[in-house]
């Protein structure tokens, strides 16, 4: 039977200890971390993370502005409001809740952001420095995950990893910080044949495909760490599932991750954390 690495528990502490900075740097600065969080529409499971990131903020201290918007805005609304925020010395962080109607394009959103306020490390300079391995925002969701395998001490080196997708925002990130610790890593996507025989090869599995129980027992290596990333509706009982049949591969791997409770919190608590980090850069700035 696995170790279950509680994502909720290390978020925890990790904010104990953030409360505590955020408290410092009001004392030394004279002012908090200041989070802009755009929400366009009403998509529930975007409604949803966004009043996680508010609840987070309130929680450590960090101050939160949520602009609402209908989906019915245009393109060049939503830029004169991130051209607004950026030219803004109090706010730090830009983070605009994902996916956007299909009228906005996506990519100049992102590139909009500017890059010192870019907390999801999407804008294409902050994905430049993680592929150069330069300074810059690292995407808090893979940061999350290789802090859970921090968290058991696991030496990458040299180990067999296999990720489950491609995304910008989950998959190819966490395979390029996972090849950062010298694991030797295989990405799969929905065009790879004979995923399970690749998978089962795999001393660490990381799912992020966006499909209930897509990874079974039989597709994993016994004593695996297995990272389930997985966000999803289980059709039968509604509740949130994620990409690993938990109930099966539990007792085949050595340690997983669950879901809720698992990358999840992880993510919003990495959001909090980049957050600082650009505020930190922006009072060294002043100070210049
Ligand atoms: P995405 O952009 O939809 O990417 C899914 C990836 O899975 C794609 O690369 C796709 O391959 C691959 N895929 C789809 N079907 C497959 C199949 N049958 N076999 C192998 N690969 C397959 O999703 P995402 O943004 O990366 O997110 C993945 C999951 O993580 C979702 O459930 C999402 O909700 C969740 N998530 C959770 C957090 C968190 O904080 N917990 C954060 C972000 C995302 P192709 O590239 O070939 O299409």
């Amino acid at each position: 039977m696995a170790f279950v690495i509680s994502g909720k528990e290390l978020a925890a502490a990790k904010k104990a200890a953030m409360t505590t900075e955020v408290e410092n740097l009001k004392e030394k600065y004279g002012r908090v971390p200041h989070l802009a969080v755009i929400l366009i529409g009403e998509d529930a499971g975007s409604v949803s993370y966004v009043k996680g990131k508010e609840k987070a903020c309130l929680e450590l201290g960090i101050k939160n502005t949520t602009i609402r918007k209908p989906s019915s805005i245009t393109e060049k609304e939503l830029l004169e409001i991130i051209y607004k925020l950026n030219k803004d010395a109090f706010v730090d962080g830009i983070l605009v809740q994902l996916p956007l109607p299909r009228h906005i394009n996506q990519t100049s959103v992102i590139n909009s952001i500017q890059v010192d306020k870019d907390v999801d490390g999407f804008h294409p300079l902050n994905v430049a420095s993680l592929y150069l391995k330069q300074p810059g925002i690292v995407p808090c969701t893979p940061k999350g995950i290789i802090e859970m395998l921090d968290s058991i001490h696991y030496d990458l080196e040299g180990k067999k990893a296999c990720v489950i997708g491609r995304s910008n925002i989950v998959g190819m990130p966490v395979a390029k910080l996972l090849l950062d610790r010298n694991a030797t890593v295989t990405v799969v996507h929905s065009k790879s044949n004979h995923i399970d025989q690749i998978t089962k090869e795999a001393d660490v599995l990381i799912a992020a495909v966006g499909k209930p129980r897509f990874v079974t027992s039989d597709m994993v290596k016994d004593g695996a760490v297995v990272i389930d990333v997985g966000v999803n509706r289980d059709s039968v009982t509604n509740k949130l599932c994620g990409d690993v049949d938990f109930e099966q591969v539990v007792l085949k791997a050595s340690y997983i991750s669950k879901v809720p409770g698992g990358v999840g919190p992880m993510t919003i608590s990495c959001l909090m954390e980049n957050t600082i980090e650009c505020f930190l850069k922006h009072m060294e700035e002043k100070n210049d």
